[in-house]
């Protein structure tokens, strides 16, 4: 059996982890779970945990550990993770952080890498402000760089798009202050343990695509050595 290959995404919001997310599941057996996904798809069905966190997502706050480490924690029990993962968006705190380890700890499992797709705020706010995503799978359109073919409507499934009341352009700046004080420290966390790879997510896709991919094939070879 192959090595498991427990992965977290990093980068600032609108690095194109989505983007690069969807290729990644194309090319490797492995669930990616995006905790930001998950929520909306909470507040889109009016659920309990999405009335409790809208009013978070929509100011660009975290939510509280307490909502999100109860999600989390069941969704890595799910069966398509039991070989491995992709996670976007968590973990996004020290404590989260902790947190995993804890419960990976329990299930005799570790992190194998964390990959950083670095990209600096001024890129960020080009291209989170002209972002737009479908109402039904939540598909990524960015209107300057990769526009639909039909204005408002997403190619793939002809669903509406919208722009996320979170890509305003206040609640981004927002968001990049809550990113670097509470989540970039991760990266420190990660790199003393040698855990960390960073990938330039300033390049065309295509590049960011192919160097992780360069990156997730070393890290095959190196665990089932
Ligand atoms: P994202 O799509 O990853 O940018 O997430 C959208 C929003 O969901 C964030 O701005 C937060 O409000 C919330 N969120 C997603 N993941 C987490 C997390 N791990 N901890 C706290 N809040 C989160």
């Amino acid at each position: 059996m192959a090595a498991q290959l427990n992965l977290i995404l990093f980068g600032p919001p609108g690095a194109g982890k989505g983007t690069q997310a969807e290729r990644l599941c194309d090319d490797f057996q492995l669930p990616f779970i995006s905790t930001g996904d998950m929520l909306r798809g909470h507040v889109k069905d009016e659920t309990d945990l999405g009335q409790k966190a809208k009013e978070y997502m929509d100011a660009g706050d975290l939510v509280p550990d307490e909502l999100i480490l109860a999600m989390v924690r069941e969704r890595l029990l799910e069966d398509d993770a039991r070989d491995g993962f992709i996670l976007d968006g968590f973990p996004r705190n020290a404590d989260q952080a902790t947190a995993l380890d804890e419960q990976l700890s329990d299930l005799g499992r570790r992190v194998t890498a964390a990959l950083l797709i670095d990209v600096p705020d001024e890129e960020v706010i080009r291209r989170l402000s002209g972002r737009r995503v479908c109402t039904e799978a939540g598909h990524n359109y960015h209107i300057e760089f990769d526009p639909p073919k039909h204005d408002d409507v997403c190619d793939q499934d002809g669903s509406e798009l919208i722009q996320r009341d979170d890509d305003k352009p206040e609640v981004i700046e927002h968001r990049l202050g809550v990113y670097h004080e509470k989540t970039q420290p991760l990266v420190e966390y990660y790199d003393e343990q040698g855990l960390m790879r960073r990938i330039d997510g300033t390049r065309a896709a295509a590049d960011v695509h192919g160097h992780i991919r360069a990156v997730i094939a070393t890290l095959r070879l190196e665990e089932d050595v």
